[in-house]
């Protein structure tokens, strides 16, 4: 007001909503200064400088003010959501028209209207500008920061332009007439798409691309672009084995490819905590947003059901896509009713279901899109179907969370398994700029499997190439538990910030124990109550200040609906739960009932005990409790990640770390409470274990808590808490089938169950063991006597090592690989198996890549073997070649009594192969040949054989090339032979 130019000053206001009536009474000078307080307001008003910004763009464009005026007026903002706008300003694009005004002067006069119109497409803009040569990647980074809203992100772009020079504005200036040329052109070529609409889309497009572009992991300590660092994770289809771990595209992943359910719209990426599943849905975006993927979709609207959490009001489906993830400036009914109206063009997202405080449930049904009502309501009717019908919905959640209601509306589920061996080698040269440094931590990799093994989980191997120097400098093989691993990020984000040199005697831990503590203990309530976004009177009340943010741990929350204040989250919820588990050991608040509470949480589910699971310690100990009433859905497994850091962290190694920082008699308590919780809890599983059927062995078929004490024990380095556990195990047949077995559960559990008394059968079909789990799980194999690895992911590599371990295993005599991804390459070790061990006595290994040189590789083997009484190679690609070259090495076999050669392109040649080992065989009691391609001459040659043999039972030829009037004549000549 200082100015006093009444005319403008007046213009000025109109765009901050004040009413005409009131301007037209008194000067506006005056009005300014009289309506001061609710002038600011309107400015200020939602936190949001959005519209101090337009105006000051408003007031620059007429030189009403300087620059220098601007810098001094604005602050700059921190991250707050784009939800506002205003009306009001129409000036156009006519810079054509004014040829005298340089490019320059055209950017500053035209700025509130370039603000709105690079919006949609900052994108385009900053590639022109790089294509150009005015603009490097990095000044492009600079300017999409995530802390930045699409208009903010314009407005930078405007003002970075502008210290380039005339010819960068001229190019800038020339995109946008040139992108309003191509919007009025699709305008023109597709007439449903309105004006508004096309505006829409741009800039949710670019809020999208601002959202998606760096990696949110990376936000305390630097900013990587998603692009640059994004690896590939292995996907499993399940149903669908053929297509299982190879890398799908996100069209064919949402497409029909493995649909279990053609009506629903829902497709789920399931995955544990850190398998990547929200830098998968992140790279979604980012691809849709940059026009490489799914652009049959127009519109993509992303949600996170941690912040959707933080919703209270009820909403209609209007409100929750315009409110939550981007707002159209103008024509919103127009823009609803077309999602309305093609809801095919439509994808909405949401990720981290297994966050949203309630569980999924299918009883308030509603199905009008305007109706209001509670977010998670509105979710569940979207995800069932009853809401927006034929919009696709892309979810991900932790397996945890995916029940029967839930999976009755899926279109399908991908599993997320993390990173392949290459996917680790990949990443962590992508991290790494400098080659030799990637070297060196791939080498120190290599030396250590257990952490090679972690290194599958991308939150894991993303902290690993983090902590390089770490890495390389604590020594071989040091690195073994997951703890282990988040220790070392705990002191490199210390050490990162740390400017002042350690006292004397004085250990990193204790030096930050404050932090820790303060951290600690809004991570641990947040744990218990399932919160994940933190206010400032969260932080305040758990004595989080300022420095203690600023160590990295916590990342600026980009939480619309809480635009007012600034809200934090962890940058991961292991992290959060890591955290929790430092202050539930440290806090000389917390005593042992909350070390019991977490590990006696099965006990509590089992019992309904709803409501928060630490509820009953956290009052005990005077800590402010912020608990709200809510289900626990969420709140198993990150108790369960809690309890498992709690039990590493209280290993032995580890005793000399807490001395100095809390008091040593309780921490030893705590230890000796977690140790009896952990053996309790084994006992109860094993008792668990029913008693035999007649004739079988005693099996013991694993619960998901199971592998979990496992974990707990291996975390903790307790060998004489594995010994004593397994001294009471009586089973001789484990199974652990879908247990979501990856490399680093094979590694606890190799770590207990070598301490079995009596060699038992360990079955693990179904889970991602892979090549590097082989590994794992080599120091227990002395007492396998079975080992079951169907459908595993497992390569030629795995078995390599496998067999060089069990060759020397007296007790090691089966093996079932059903499935997995073998080729002849691992036949030559079978054969030195076969070769080598005299009681060997089942290899099946059905539905792999084994071709002719395969089978004749196992031949040679076969040829010296006395045992073998089972041979399963359903499912390769043997052919005549194969059989006659497997007929020959087992034709005198006095051991083999069951062969299978079902599905393997074998021919009349082979079958009379066949005959041999029927002829001279004294063992052989079934013979599989189904689904081949036998005719009439081959079934002869069996039949023949037959006439000599009493042993055989039956010989299957179900499927193979022969005529009905065939099968009938052949069926009288012999029964055993089964069509
Ligand atoms: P989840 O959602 O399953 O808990 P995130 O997607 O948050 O897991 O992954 C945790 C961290 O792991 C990420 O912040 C990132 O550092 C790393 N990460 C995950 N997936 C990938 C990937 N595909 N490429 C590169 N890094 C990844």
């Amino acid at each position: 007001s200082q100015r006093g130019r009444k005319k403008s000053a007046k213009n000025k206001l109109t765009a901050t909503g004040m009413g005409a009536d009131i301007m037209m009474a008194c000067l506006p000078q005056e009005l300014l200064l009289k309506r001061r307080a609710e002038i600011l307001h309107a400015l200020c008003s939602g936190g949001s400088v959005e519209h101090l910004e337009r105006v000051i763009d408003m007031l620059l464009a007429q030189g009403e003010l300087g620059w220098e005026d601007c810098q001094n007026v604005l602050v700059l903002p921190e991250a707050l959501g784009d939800t506002f706008f205003l009306s009001g300003c129409h000036s156009t694009l006519d810079y054509k028209e004014k040829p005298q005004r340089t490019s320059t002067e055209e950017l500053l006069t035209q700025r509130p209207d370039l603000v709105l119109k690079l919006q949609g497409c900052i994108d385009g803009a900053l590639r022109v500008l790089v294509e150009s040569g005015h603009f490097s990647p990095t000044d492009c980074d600079g300017i999409q920061l995530p802390i930045y809203t699409p208009s903010q992100q314009a407005r930078r772009l405007l003002d970075h332009v502008r210290s380039k020079g005339e010819s960068a504005s001229l190019v800038v200036l020339q995109y946008v007439q040139q992108s309003l040329e191509s919007e009025s052109s699709l305008e023109q070529t597709n007439p449903s798409l309105t004006k508004e609409f096309v505006k829409y889309q741009k800039k949710l497009r670019s809020s999208v691309s601002a959202q998606s572009r760096f990696l949110s992991t990376y936000g305390g300590t630097s900013h990587m672009p998603l692009d640059d660092i994004y690896t590939e994770v292995q996907m499993e289809l399940p149903n669908n084995s053929a297509d299982n771990y190879k890398s799908m595209g996100f069209e064919e992943i949402i497409g029909p490819v493995g649909s279990v359910n053609d009506d629903a719209d829902t497709v789920l990426a399931s995955g544990e905590a850190g398998s990547g599943k929200s830098t998968w849905l992140q790279r979604l975006h980012l691809l849709w947003s940059q026009g490489k993927a799914l652009q049959d979709f127009l519109l993509l609207f992303p949600f996170s059901c941690r912040r959707l959490n933080s919703e209270q009001r009820d909403l209609s489906v209007q409100e929750l896509l315009f409110q939550h993830c981007c707002w159209p400036d103008r024509g919103q009914e127009e823009i609803f009713q077309f999602i309305l109206d093609h809801p095919h063009l439509v994808l909405f997202t949401f990720d981290g279901l297994d966050e949203l405080k309630q569980s999924f449930a299918d009883e308030h049904r509603i199905c009008c899109p305007s109706q209001r009502a509670p977010v998670d309501v509105l979710l569940f009717n979207l995800i069932q179907g009853s809401l927006m019908k034929g919009v696709r919905k892309v979810v991900t959640s932790r397996p945890e969370a995916v029940g029967p209601a839930l999976k009755k509306h899926l279109h399908k589920e991908i599993h997320l398994k993390g990173f392949s061996l290459s996917g680790i080698d990949c990443f962590v040269r992508k991290h790494h700029s400098d080659p030799n440094e990637a070297a060196k931590v791939l080498e120190s990799l290599q030396a250590n499997t257990a952490l090679l093994g972690l290194c599958h989980s991308p939150v894991l191997c993303w902290i690993v190439s983090q902590c390089h120097k770490e890495l390389l400098g604590c020594g071989e093989g040091s690195l073994q538990t997951i703890t282990d691993v988040y220790l070392m990020i705990l002191q490199h984000f210390f050490q990162h910030h740390s400017t002042v040199k350690s006292a004397m005697g004085v250990n990193w831990l204790q030096e930050n124990l404050g932090t820790v503590l303060h951290l600690g203990q809004l991570a641990f309530e947040g744990i218990s109550n399932s919160s994940y976004i933190f206010s400032v009177t969260d932080m305040e009340t758990c004595g989080v200040t300022e420095s203690d943010i600023c160590m990295g741990f916590l990342i600026q929350s980009k939480d619309m609906s809480l635009a007012n204040s600034k809200c934090c989250e962890f940058l991961h919820i292991t992290l959060q739960c890591f955290l929790a588990a430092l202050f539930a050991i440290l806090s000389r608040n917390t005593g042992c009932s909350a070390i019991s509470k977490l590990f006696e949480l099965q006990e509590m589910k089992k019992k309904r005990l709803r409501g928060t699971c630490f509820g009953a310690c956290l009052n005990s100990t005077n800590i402010p409790n912020i608990v709200k009433e809510h289900s626990t859905m969420a709140e198993t497994p990150n108790l369960q990640i809690t309890a498992t850091f709690v039990s590493g962290l209280l290993s032995q190694r580890y005793q000399k770390l807490w001395i100095q920082c809390s008091s040593s008699v309780l921490v030893e308590k705590k230890t000796k409470q977690a140790e009896k919780c952990l053996s309790k809890g084994m006992q109860q599983h094993f008792r668990s274990i029913p008693q035999p059927v007649q004739g079988e062995k005693k099996s013991m078929h694993a619960m998901p808590e199971f592998v979990w004490l496992i974990k707990c024990i291996y975390e903790m380095q307790n060998s004489r808490l594995a010994k004593d556990a397994m001294s009471k195990l009586e089973a001789e047949h484990l199974k652990l089938t879908y247990c979501n077995i990856g490399p680093v559960e094979c590694t606890a559990l190799a770590y207990v169950l070598q301490h079995l008394k009596n060699p038992v059968g360990i079955q693990l079909d179904n889970n991602s063991v892979g090549d590097v789990g082989v590994e794992q799980l080599l120091p227990c194999m002395h007492i396998c006597n079975s080992l079951y690895l169907r459908n595993n992911n497992i390569t030629d590599e795995g078995i390599h090592k496998l067999i060089d371990k069990v060759i020397h295993l007296q007790n090691f005599q089966k093996i079932a690989l059903f499935n997995n991804r073998l080729t002849d390459a691992c036949t030559k070790h079978f054969s030195y198996l076969l070769k080598t061990r005299q009681n060997f006595l089942s290899l099946r290994l059905g539905n792999n890549n084994i071709t002719a040189e395969g089978a004749k590789q196992l031949a040679e083997g076969l040829k010296f073997n006395r045992s073998l009484q089972y041979l399963g190679l359903w499912g390769n690609k043997i052919g005549n070649e194969g059989a006659e070259a497997l007929a020959n090495a087992l034709e005198n076999s006095e051991s083999i009594v069951w062969l299978s050669l079902v599905g393997n392109g074998v021919g009349s040649a082979g079958a009379c192969a066949m005959s041999n080992i029927i002829r001279n065989s004294t063992s052989l009691e079934e013979l599989w040949l189904t689904e081949n391609c036998i005719t009439r001459t081959g079934v002869e040659s069996l039949t023949q054989a037959l006439k000599h043999n009493h042993h055989v039972k039956s010989v299957w030829l179900k499927n193979n090339d022969l005529t009905s009037a065939e099968i009938e004549e052949m069926q009288q000549t012999d029964s055993r032979l089964v069509f």
